[in-house]
């Protein structure tokens, strides 16, 4: 009896150090002392600071010397470590989408925060991430903020399984689907796959009245100077190479945009493409004011050069896939492989949208990290490093790479007022970082600490909120 009692008592302590460890540690005051902040308000490193977060809020910050630390803050030590504000992905996805349609958001979310992720847009909507968006809200579930988007607005749906968006073949349909969205409470209108041109503008017509933002992809039946005055934020740089075929087949030419990624004919148009004319299109981009979200690591990663199956099970995050979800992606991925595009279009289709990408960059275009996981096998969380990595490649300044993934989106989002720099008063969504990333963009993942919703969640909470995520997701067999 008295054994069963310890062991009752020791259940007990227990239960409370986990849902300690798991609800991170909500006090008042929390001091970051001797860090060295990179507040991206503008470019440069505040070294050997000390910075108070009272109540979620970010309360002051100063040389070590100069800021007091109130009696019973929490104490983190910053010493030679590297303070940012939180990382934005602005195209995500769930897997819910693919596979058996298992609802493992809650897990998903937690990856995201441990790799640094305190905002994330979902670029395609369903009601189980309103449900997502509101458990964060209301603190049952940890993980970044979300905005949802809506359902893809299609113009046609032909494939089978569960459909993950809104059909719109007439003018009619659009009127209607974006009432509906905006009723149901998404945060933006998402436009993918063959919409034709009438229902395009009955889109943005009625998204204007009703004060919704548009994103997505641009299709051939738009192109881009539409797209460019309605002032659509543009993912995946949709149609931007067209802009770069020779006259006599840009009005009845398509290339590699949109779902013509899959298309023999769509990339039989790079040899042709001409980069002088780059200028234009981003001159034409600058004027519009959009933002632009390239998610270049996706496509350079899955359709350019491909790693093997060995590097990618290799790869530390192919572990978080769930088992049926990863028969379904090598499918994929051996169905545009097996029959790739040449070598030469590949490599030309590579340096010409990291041109654009740069000289878009160069110009003051606002560009946005977004990931597109958990597209082929990438996943959500780890992927967005490598967007900024592929960000850095083209050869962005490192500093321009950060501001894709804090003050860009935050912007964007028109909650710039609370998130994406580091300044008095704003959300204390940071992370923490080991080394520089200013030096090497890689020591992104150098990640030993995050802070999101006024908690704070050390590398250990980091590591167990990981662990919790695979073993959830692993049981998709
Ligand atoms: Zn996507």
């Amino acid at each position: 009896m008295r054994k069963n009692k310890i062991q009752l008592i020791y259940l007990f302590l227990l239960f409370i150090s986990t849902s300690f460890l798991f609800a991170g540690s909500p006090i008042n005051i929390i001091a970051i002392i001797d860090v060295n902040i990179i507040p991206m308000s503008k470019e440069e490193v505040l070294l050997n600071q000390t910075i108070l977060i009272e109540n979620g809020k970010i309360k002051q910050f100063g040389k070590v010397t100069d800021i007091k630390i109130p009696q019973g803050s929490q104490v983190i030590d910053g010493k030679g470590k590297y303070l940012l504000p939180g990382f934005f992905d602005m195209h995500a996805h769930f897997f819910y989408e693919q596979g058996e349609n298992r609802n493992t958001c809650e897990a998903e979310l937690k990856m995201m925060l441990a790799n640094g992720l305190t905002t994330v847009r979902i670029e395609c909507g369903d009601s189980v991430y309103l449900v997502a968006r509101k458990n964060v809200n209301e603190n049952k579930w940890l993980g970044p903020q979300l905005f949802v988007s809506s359902p893809q607005f299609v113009g046609n749906w032909p494939w089978p399984g569960k459909m993950f968006a809104e059909i719109c073949k007439e003018p009619k349909d659009a009127i209607a689907a974006v009432r509906k969205c905006k009723q149901e409470g998404y945060d933006e209108i998402k436009i993918t796959f063959m919409v034709k041109r009438d229902v395009y503008d009955a889109i943005i017509k009625t998204a204007k009245e009703v004060g919704m933002k548009i994103t997505g992809h641009v299709g051939p039946f738009v192109k881009l100077p539409a797209a460019l005055e309605a002032k659509q934020q543009i993912e995946h740089m949709d149609e931007f190479i067209e802009m770069l075929l020779p006259d006599t087949i840009y009005n009845h030419g398509q290339s590699v945009s949109d779902m013509n990624i899959w298309e023999k004919e769509a990339w039989a148009t790079v040899p042709y493409l001409d980069e002088n004319k780059i200028p234009t299109l981003v001159k034409m981009v600058k004027q519009a004011g959009i933002y632009v979200t390239p998610t270049n690591y996706f496509f350079f990663s899955s359709f350019v050069d491909s790693l093997t199956k060995e590097e990618c099970m290799r790869k530390p995050d192919y572990a978080f896939i769930p088992p049926k979800i990863r028969e379904t992606r090598w499918k994929v991925r051996d169905y545009y492989w097996k029959n790739a595009p040449p070598k030469s279009s590949r490599e030309k289709y590579f340096q010409i949208k990291s041109k654009i990408t740069y000289e878009l960059a160069k110009v003051g275009v606002k560009l946005m990290a977004g990931s597109d996981s958990p597209e082929w096998f990438l996943v959500q969380g780890f992927s967005i490093h490598n967007e900024l990595e592929a960000f850095a490649k083209i050869g962005m300044s490192l500093f321009e790479v950060l501001e894709t993934a804090t003050i860009n989106p935050a912007t964007y989002l028109g909650i710039n007022k609370t998130k994406g720099t580091i300044d008095i008063g704003k959300d204390a969504d940071l992370i923490l970082l080991e080394k520089n990333p200013l030096e090497n963009i890689s020591n992104t993942k150098s990640i030993c600490g995050v802070m999101a919703g006024n908690k704070w969640f050390d590398k250990g909470h980091l590591k167990l909120m990981l662990n919790e995520a695979k073993s959830e997701l692993s049981k998709s067999n």
